[in-house]
């Protein structure tokens, strides 16, 4: 595909970067390889914008894969940042921000007796993984296709994300002995689910799902499959892990907790707790959290875990996120989605908007997706024209077919009208796209 723009500075960071870099990036979907051209390096964000270093603005429909809900450089939190840097940014002790980031967590998220802060939502489920092992004597792990949980070893059969973009069904380095104790089902299929517990009895020690999938696209649980996959775990002593790292804070005050009401034995935090900076959680039952070290035997630990500046990001992030704060996103999103499905619906190209709350992404298909064979039966080469005609026209998408949009309260109406404005010229782009 040939590009009428060009993004020169970008061009040569990348070319610099290439040579120091595997893929020239430090997280792979950042590459564009699924939609092809040069990434944009941006050099700085206001609120809904991005500048890249060509000097170009964009609306951030990204917003940093999920963190920045406030939008960027959103000023109580710079201003938590910058005191919290003038007092010293890493003391390998205990600290107050800490405390009161768990504090806050707890307070939200109901199922949370007590949590532990990390790095990363990778950290988060590694760490709930083996806290579950731990905690039951077992090996089994049951995951679902298309749900991803980071870079986890044993997490790495048939994740979504990157792992979706790339169409890779595993990767390289992960050993049989690694994978070996996981189960990959199909996501919203309790059928499969308690087979896998008929076939395998005392062995499974926790499913871990998405609460709500966003890196297969945008696939919402089906009506009582939480509920459905809590009660099973009960039933056979395994623990119920939910996995809100993107739905956290996001979805609403307690994130899809707030929504379903399923309560899980554990869960994992991090992209908006962390107000942009790494900060990542897993917590829930006491009595399974006790089984941690230095309280219990199960070992986990970080030398940057509870980092002081990032406590103060996420705090003040997190004291920002009213009731106000929640119904100006869903709004923002409510509005999006049926500009989109406009702009298509005018060019009849087959689609589907598929939301969660305020996630939402766009399937190009208009037959209803409930798991990942589902989503990748869409014509994602639609996608890559949609996407290049919104980037020449100065808006950003997440630059892959498998993955959510994310809007922040920065969302105005000048950020929507500049999207309003963009989408007519894309769908056209998208309806004349040939795979
Ligand atoms: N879990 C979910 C649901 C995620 O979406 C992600 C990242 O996108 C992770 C875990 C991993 O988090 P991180 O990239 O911070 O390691």
């Amino acid at each position: 595909m040939a590009y009428s723009y060009q993004a020169p500075v970008s061009q040569s960071l990348f070319d610099r970067a290439s040579v120091v870099t595997p893929g020239g990036v430090n997280s792979p979907v950042r590459a564009f390889r699924a939609v092809g051209g040069t990434p944009r390096f941006m050099v700085s964000g206001t609120g809904p914008y991005l500048t890249d270093a060509d000097g170009r603005e964009y609306v951030d429909l990204v917003c940093s894969w999920g963190p920045m809900i406030l939008g960027h450089a959103h000023p109580e939190v710079t201003a938590a940042v910058q005191e919290a840097v003038a007092r010293g940014t890493s003391f390998g002790t205990p600290g107050e921000g800490e405390v009161a980031l768990a504090e806050e967590i707890v307070a939200r998220i109901e199922p949370v007796e007590q949590v532990r802060l990390v790095s990363s939502g990778t950290e988060a489920t590694m760490s709930a993984i083996r806290l579950a092992r731990g905690f039951t004597g077992r090996a089994k792990v049951v995951k679902f296709a298309g749900c991803y949980h980071g870079h986890v070893d044993a997490l790495l059969a048939a994740a979504g994300s990157g792992v979706a973009t790339f169409g890779l069904p595993d990767t390289p380095g992960v050993t049989g002995a690694q994978a070996g104790d996981t189960i990959v089902l199909p996501y919203n299929d309790l059928d499969a689910v308690r087979a896998a517990f008929a076939a395998q009895p005392g062995e499974i020690a926790c499913v871990i799902t998405e609460a709500s999938p966003g890196n297969m696209g945008v696939v919402p649980p089906s009506d009582g499959f939480n509920a459905g996959l809590k009660e099973i775990c009960a039933a056979n002593g395994a623990l119920y892990i939910s996995d809100e790292v993107m739905t956290g804070f996001r979805t609403s005050r307690a994130g899809w907790y707030g929504i379903d009401g399923v309560r899980p034995d554990l869960m994992t935090f991090g992209k908006v707790m962390g107000g942009g900076f790494p900060a990542a959680a897993f917590g829930g039952r006491a009595d399974v959290m006790a089984h941690l070290a230095p309280a219990g035997p199960v070992y986990q630990a970080g030398t940057l875990s509870g980092n002081p500046v990032a406590t103060a990001a996420g705090l003040a992030q997190l004291r920002l996120l009213d009731d106000a704060a929640y119904a100006k996103i869903d709004a923002v999103s409510a509005e999006l989605r049926s500009l989109v499905g406009e702009a298509f619906t005018k060019e009849g190209v087959a689609h589907t908007v598929s939301a969660a709350s305020n996630m939402f992404s766009v399937f190009f298909t208009d037959e209803p997706v409930r798991d990942y064979e589902d989503a990748k039966k869409q014509e994602a080469f639609r996608f890559t024209a949609f996407f290049h005609s919104m980037l020449e026209q100065g808006v950003y998408l997440p630059p892959s077919a498998f993955e959510s949009w994310f809007v922040s309260t920065s969302h105005d109406e000048r950020a929507i009208e500049r999207i309003a404005a963009a989408l007519p010229a894309a769908a056209r782009a998208a309806s004349e796209a040939t795979a």
